[in-house]
């Protein structure tokens, strides 16, 4: 059997990014998105859950949809950070 280790908290994050990016007219190329991404997760906890290769996760922790205002505030705030200030020239 194979297992491995996933941070649930970035598929969470990634969840929503996309579209919250948009909606705040933001550039949406990878190195915006993945700026974005990891000063959204350097902010909140990290959640890791053990999944088996292959295995689709269907269990969602109930204590991470309790951080969910938390992840939204982190990813608002992040791409506040990186719309002003993008890594790459205009
Ligand atoms: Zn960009």
């Amino acid at each position: 059997m194979h297992y491995e280790l996933k941070n649930h908290m970035e598929t969470i994050v990634d969840q929503d990014l996309r579209k919250l990016m948009a909606e705040n007219g933001m550039c949406d190329c990878d190195r915006c998105y993945i700026d974005t991404m990891a000063l959204a997760l350097n902010h909140l906890p990290p959640k890791y859950v053990i999944t088996r290769v292959g295995e689709l996760m269907t269990e969602i922790d109930a204590t991470v949809v309790q951080q969910q205002a938390d992840v939204l505030g982190a990813i608002l705030n992040a791409i506040k950070i990186v719309k002003n200030k993008p890594s790459h020239e205009t």
